[in-house]
């Protein structure tokens, strides 16, 4: 942990990235494939048997894999390239990937772009994990009086509210903002100042705590937003970036950044 012991105190509420921040993505958890004697982790497959199950006619597994991964890649490429950080809903990521699955009658995409979207996001939900040492985190923040916050860059909205009452993470938070629903993602200024709003506290009045720097420290520092880098493997902050305010190792550290521990 690096920065001022003057941190104590001068926070009202925390707001925490989701994804590799507050949760893990478990890569045990994520259903395993063979393509071509390459093995990996995907959902694919997932939505892939959710489709063949309901009687869609689909190609061979391999070519709808690769279907999806140029899918989301194209959609992603497009998305990056906003200069002011819109988001792209999953429900357009899913219905260009039926566009692309010809043997999928026009009638039929709809339907089952929501069914492999829902079958996707259920087992990205099923991967995540969080343990208690994160609970006790949370406890300990609610009972010292200060709000929580999640920011989020996440395509789809209801999975992330499932997600967090699956993990029963729900019941602490005060205000959860998805860029789904906010249509823009962060390192918009938008969402940090969207979140201070709800969480009753000005931006400087809220640590923001989060794994990916352009994302969770540049992001918020646009807004005025403390910020502390949950930096697990020691990276170097990029050349030319303003460092965070704090950098910790382990989630459970923000505790110590805020006198309670
Ligand atoms: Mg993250």
């Amino acid at each position: 942990m690096t920065g001022p012991a003057s941190a104590v105190g001068r926070f009202r509420a925390v707001a925490f990235d989701l994804f590799d921040t507050l949760v893990d993505f478990d890569p045990a958890r994520m259903p395993e494939v063979t393509i071509d004697g390459r093995t990996e982790r995907t959902t694919s497959r997932a939505a892939y048997d959710a489709l063949y199950e309901a009687g869609y006619a689909l190609p061979h597994y391999p070519a709808f894999h690769l279907l999806w991964l140029d899918t989301s890649r194209l959609v992603w490429e497009e998305r990056d390239r906003s200069p002011d950080h819109r988001e792209v809903p999953s429900s357009e990521r899913f219905r260009r990937l039926m566009e692309r699955l010809v043997s999928v009658p026009p009638a039929e995409k709809a339907e089952a772009g929501e069914l492999a979207r829902d079958t996707h996001m259920e087992a990205l939900i099923e991967s995540a994990s969080f343990d208690q040492g994160r609970f006790r985190m949370l406890k300990r923040i609610r009972e010292a009086g200060l709000k929580i916050g999640v920011v989020t860059n996440f395509d789809h909205t209801p999975a992330a509210h499932r997600l967090l009452e699956r993990r029963g993470i729900a019941p602490y938070v005060d205000a959860v903002l998805v860029s789904e629903e906010e249509g823009y993602r962060k390192p918009s200024p938008r969402l940090f100042l969207r979140a201070a709003e709800r969480l009753g506290a000005a931006p400087g009045e809220v640590l923001f705590v989060g794994d990916t720097f352009e994302a969770d420290v540049a992001g918020p520092h646009g807004v005025g937003m403390p910020c502390a880098w949950l930096n697990r493997k020691g990276a170097p902050v990029p050349e030319g970036a303003r460092p965070p305010d704090f950098e910790i190792r382990r989630l459970e550290e923000t505790l110590r950044l805020l006198g309670l521990a």
